[in-house]
């Protein structure tokens, strides 16, 4: 992939925030308070984080930058090393136990493998972590990061009050989110962050993928995952342990892919495979509750 990152918006959209799109890959977010300025993740390589920085000109210089990380997936906080030891990192606590993983190493190497854009990327490690949830206060502002689990272990939304609006990053994808993995609790983890961002009643909700922000987004998201388990409810135990999950009646991505829009063939590969993950973590959900019952 190549290309330059576009500062954006959308219709809506308060005017203190800014949507920094690298082509189809990431969204990172922008948004001014009258105490600091705060960049809501940092693209996918340190070139493109500059260059975001860059673009933004002399309104994202002219107060002290903050900079958060939604959580440690490579698309979201490669661009770290463009900031160390000029702002301070803020991210979950448990950011730092993914980035220790050997997988954070190993992506990267593959990665860079992959890509020459990615061969001088380095992992930084955000700076400040906190545990529950944590509020950034601006004076006209109030960012505040929730700890939303269930796509990752370690994701935060920014949920900022007084104008009613949600980035919520990777907790909410159109057209359906990804369960970490495939256990009952990733999944358990995964609706009731939905919940709770449903709950906030969000008029504007901007997810880092998909270019939307309706709240709808979430109503659909949580209306996929009831349906998904509904339907795997149905099926007899038997059939469901002994089947290839994709075989099963009902159950193919494309009976469950909300209708709302459409999409490219490489897209409904990507999000097939989303879809294979949550659809494993329902069917392991509903045998294990079972089990107990
Ligand atoms: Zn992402």
């Amino acid at each position: 992939m190549s290309g330059h990152v576009e500062i954006s918006s959308f219709d809506g959209l308060d005017p203190r925030i800014s949507i920094l799109r690298y082509s189809n890959e990431v969204d990172a977010m922008f948004v001014r308070t009258r105490r600091f300025n705060a960049l809501i993740d940092t693209l996918s390589t340190p070139a493109l984080c500059r260059e975001a920085l860059e673009k933004l000109g002399a309104s994202a210089h002219d107060r002290p930058l903050i900079v958060v990380n939604s959580h440690m997936d490579w698309d979201h906080f490669w661009g770290n090393a463009a900031i160390a030891g000029v702002a301070p990192i803020i991210a979950h606590a448990k950011a730092l136990e993914r980035l220790s993983a050997p997988e954070a190493a190993s992506t990267l190497a593959t990665k860079a493998v992959e890509e020459a854009r990615f061969a001088e990327t380095e992992l930084v490690a955000p700076s400040i972590t906190f545990s529950g949830d944590m509020a950034l206060n601006g004076g006209d502002l109030t960012l505040e990061l929730l700890h939303t689990p269930g796509h990752t272990p370690d994701h935060v939304a920014v949920w900022i009050p007084e104008i009613s609006t949600l980035l919520a990053v990777d907790a909410v994808e159109d057209p359906v989110p990804c369960v970490w993995d495939d256990t009952p609790e990733s999944l358990r983890l995964l609706r009731a962050s939905l919940a709770r961002l449903k709950a906030l009643g969000a008029k504007v909700v901007v997810p880092a993928h998909g270019r939307t922000t309706t709240p709808e987004a979430i109503d659909r998201n949580i209306a996929y995952f009831n349906e998904l388990v509904a339907r795997v409810a149905q099926i007899d135990r038997r059939v469901l342990r002994d089947s290839a999950p994709e075989t099963l009646d009902g159950l193919a991505f494309e009976d469950l892919l909300p209708a709302h829009r459409t999409m490219d063939a490489g897209e409904t590969d990507f999000y097939r495979d989303f879809h294979r993950q949550n659809l494993s973590a329902a069917i392991r959900t509903h045998l294990e509750t079972i089990e107990i019952a």
